[in-house]
């Protein structure tokens, strides 16, 4: 049995063929072509599978079924892909029907996040653990609740929404509508609109170069290098963003009972100082219970998490 699991983002379409005993057989990353609206996104998704069966040597006749990760919110009922904001023209999407109709096989969608989490619950840092949320950290602050192994959707499909965890009643807006929720902190543009003007007073940071010359540069990424080259002011950001990451974690252990959070994403690379704000904040927070028994652990499959979570969707 083969499956097939498609990680579909607003930039790349990240592909991957996996054997019967969970084995990699094949990857492939095509553009997404999003600019051409949801029929050429569609047909880049196609030839992706097409590539990975031509480069894996895998006849089609072999696949049992297709998983697809998508940035945005799935209807199950009706299955359809609800207007995910990095797929412009994207309003409500019969994806699920497109792949059924052009390959013959099982097809299950769901959200990216959810299915980055559900790989990391088979392949990755979350292997044995029953309970846990899986919080991938990027443009936005997505995350999955794995429950009993499996991903919980809540009423409606629309569960394990952590990064609209409002931290302040009267914090800034969201992209979502809301205010205060935590993604509208450390969000990649949250983050770095948050950091500029404090880099801007540190003329001793080893940003400040960049953050006064040429900020629309400045990025996560260049905040986790700085810090890690032992930069006091990128330290204290990340340590930050962690904190604010580690209120809206112990509201989730406190109204879950999960204490297990599996952090991936550009800026969990971070490391130390992000995950050192996580637990401290989180621990200040959450019932006396759960004191001291919160593990925060680094996700394991980096970018892979989300195709190969994709194509778990269906094992
Ligand atoms: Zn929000």
């Amino acid at each position: 049995m083969i499956l097939i699991g498609v990680d579909l983002g607003g930039t790349n379409i990240k592909s991957v063929l996996l054997g019967d005993d969970g084995r990699v057989l094949q990857q492939a990353s095509l553009p997404s072509h999003a600019e051409g609206g949801p029929r050429a996104v569609i047909e880049q998704v196609h030839r992706s599978i097409e590539t990975l069966l031509a480069d894996g040597g895998v006849d089609r006749a072999r696949v049992e079924g297709i998983g697809v990760g998508v940035p945005g919110s799935i209807d199950f009922t009706r299955g359809l892909v609800l207007h995910p904001p990095n797929l412009p023209g994207w309003e409500e999407v019969p994806l699920e029907s497109h792949l059924r109709a052009r390959w013959g096989v099982a097809v299950a969608v769901d959200n990216d996040a959810n299915c980055a989490a559900l790989g990391e619950a088979h392949h990755g840092a979350g292997r044995g653990i029953a309970h846990f949320i899986g919080v991938t950290l990027g443009t936005g602050v997505g995350s999955g609740i794995i429950l009993n192994g499996r991903i919980w959707h809540g009423q409606h499909g629309y569960g394990g929404e952590l990064g609209h965890t409002s931290i302040d009643l009267n914090g800034p807006e969201c992209g979502c509508g809301g205010s205060g929720c935590v993604e509208a902190y450390i969000g990649n543009r949250f983050m770095i609109a948050r950091a500029l003007p404090v880099i801007a007073h540190h003329p001793d940071s080893a940003l400040y170069r960049q953050a006064t010359r040429d900020p629309a540069s400045l990025t996560p990424r260049d905040i986790a290098e700085a810090a890690a080259a032992g930069d006091a002011l990128a330290h204290e950001i990340l340590f930050d963003a962690g904190s604010m990451l580690g209120a809206a974690i112990a509201s989730a252990a406190n109204l879950l009972d999960i204490t297990t959070f599996i952090i991936g994403g550009g800026v969990a690379a971070a490391g130390k100082p992000l995950f050192d704000g996580i637990i401290s904040s989180a621990n200040r927070r959450v019932l006396k219970v759960h004191r001291g028994t919160l593990s925060i652990l680094p996700a394991a499959l980096g970018n892979d998490a989300g195709m190969l979570g994709a194509a778990s969707l269906l094992g």
